[in-house]
């Protein structure tokens, strides 16, 4: 591991010499460098900075990035920045992409990836280190405040199954980014006021909690709730503090952890719910004592969890719990498999996808 000033490495020394002051600041590390660089073209515009959240540790999100060459620049816990991609080349970060109309962000857009999640705050040496590189590019590619967007903020989904038309909603990814207070923190003042392809039709909103982070004065670290859910919980959504339970997690029935060693007195609730290793589930309530204690290791228990409903055609996720269908504390029960709302693919799901929400 070694450090160098950014002005050393020569792949980004276009990005030093229009914005020298800054560079003597930033110091980039090199040893995650993409061996997919010298296949990716020269970017034949920069209009937008994309800020995305790694959604896993910089452990593996490096050598992820690297290996697929999929940023510019990635910032770990510490702080450090990496170079994964010379920043005037293309480099994969935006997926299904569209801004003002114009689709295939990665043709117009460079790319931070901090290594941390969409709704949990970053440590203060990353937001220093994202603060100082924000500066640079902005200078370097004459960037407004309003050209600095999450991930989020431009992906957008294809129709399918539970989305008859394109939508924004795709996925969370560095929504944080687009909160004032975080935006203060950056040195950013302000954002885009409205989503360009929203107002004009080109896509439908499939998150409405995404939409009140990105343009409205929500917190990404607290979960909205839908007003067509619960709607007892609506109103202390904000400065909510965090209850004693664990926020989403299951707990396995294994040899030394048996089903009232993880529910206690609630084996029997209806609001704890049994995922059988082959993909069947059941409430505490529905099984005899007996049944409780034959559980096969490997089951999996949730605790204060409702069962919300069975995808169909005609209720999609969204529809069955409102905007909790992408929180990561709601699960898809997928071929066996419990997959939180934040990681789940909306194309993947299908017909009798069972989702479980946690109970408020
Ligand atoms: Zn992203």
């Amino acid at each position: 591991m070694f450090h160098f000033n950014i002005k050393h490495l020569s792949l980004a020394a276009s990005v030093c010499l229009v914005a020298s002051s800054a560079c003597a600041a930033i110091k980039v590390n090199g040893s995650y460098f993409s061996p997919r660089n010298k296949e990716r073209e020269k970017r034949p515009a920069t209009t937008l900075l994309t800020l995305h959240t790694t959604e896993a540790p910089s452990v593996s999100a490096l050598r992820k990035l690297s290996e697929m060459g999929e940023c510019h620049y990635c910032i770990d816990e510490a702080g450090r920045v990496y170079s994964i991609i010379d920043p005037r080349r293309i480099a994969f970060h935006s997926g299904r992409s569209m801004w003002s109309g114009k689709q295939e962000a990665d043709n117009f857009a460079i790319g931070i990836e901090v290594c941390g999640y969409h709704n949990k705050p970053l440590s203060v040496a990353q937001t220093q280190s994202l603060k100082e590189l924000i500066a640079l590019i902005k200078t370097t590619y004459k960037l407004t405040d309003a050209q600095v967007v999450p991930h989020s903020q431009i992906a957008y989904g294809a129709p399918n199954k539970w989305q008859p038309r394109s939508h924004r909603g795709r996925k969370r990814c560095g929504m944080q980014f687009a909160m004032p207070s975080i935006r203060t923190k950056l040195g950013l003042k302000s954002r885009p006021p409205r989503d360009p392809d929203v107002v004009a039709k080109r896509l439908v909103i499939a998150d409405p909690a995404l939409a009140e982070v990105l343009y409205g004065k929500m917190s990404a670290f607290t979960a909205p709730q839908p007003k067509d859910y619960e709607p007892k919980s609506i109103s202390p959504m904000i400065g909510k503090k965090p209850s004693a339970r664990p926020s989403s997690g299951y707990q396995t029935i294994g040899v030394s952890n048996r089903a009232q060693d993880i529910a206690g007195k609630a084996v029997r609730s209806s609001t704890t719910l049994y995922v059988y290793p082959n993909g069947r589930y059941s409430t505490g309530n529905l099984l005899t004592s007996g049944a409780i204690l034959k559980l096969p290791y490997g089951t999996k228990v949730l605790l204060d969890y409702l069962v919300a409903g069975s995808v169909s055609s005609q209720r999609p996720p969204l529809l069955i719990c409102g905007s909790k269908w992408k929180l990561p504390s709601t699960y898809y029960l997928l071929n066996g498999a419990l997959i939180p709302g934040n990681m789940v693919d909306d194309s993947k799901i299908y017909t009798g996808t069972p989702i479980f929400v946690r109970k408020d």
